[in-house]
């Protein structure tokens, strides 16, 4: 999609520091990290957000999360992480591209214990 930034990310248009890449997904460093580790996964399609998915994405998003457990085993993130999804104005989400955050390497507990 003209304008979005992922999707010019997704095409190599925009540099990005890849952590994982096929022909349905991309994960890249998150550029403001949140975390020791704090990677955005996105499916290379432009989907806007969360609100928009249906059935016919089970697949895709089986395919996003199973990719999120990989890369936090290679990540060494054996205690845990979290995957965040922001959809919306009201759910924080800036970038309109579908991305979840997968974040770890310290405890995300709260309160702190
Ligand atoms: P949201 O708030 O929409 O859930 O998350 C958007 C995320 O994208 C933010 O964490 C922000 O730091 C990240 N981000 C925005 N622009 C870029 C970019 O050009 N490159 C990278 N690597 N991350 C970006
Ligand atoms: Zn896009």
């Amino acid at each position: 999609m003209a304008d979005c930034i992922f999707c010019k990310i997704a095409a190599g248009e925009i540099p990005s520091k890849k952590a994982y890449e096929d022909d349905q997904i991309l994960a890249f460093y998150d550029l403001d990290p949140q975390a020791p580790v704090h990677i955005l996964i996105i499916p290379k399609e432009h989907i806007s957000s969360a609100n928009e998915l249906t059935e016919e994405n089970g697949p895709l998003l089986g395919h996003i999360f199973a990719a999120a457990a990989k890369l936090a085993k290679e990540l060494g993130l054996e205690k845990g992480y979290r995957i965040v999804n922001n959809c919306g104005e009201d759910g924080g989400q800036t970038v309109r591209h579908l991305h979840f955050h997968l974040l770890g390497g310290r405890s995300m507990e709260w309160p702190p214990g």
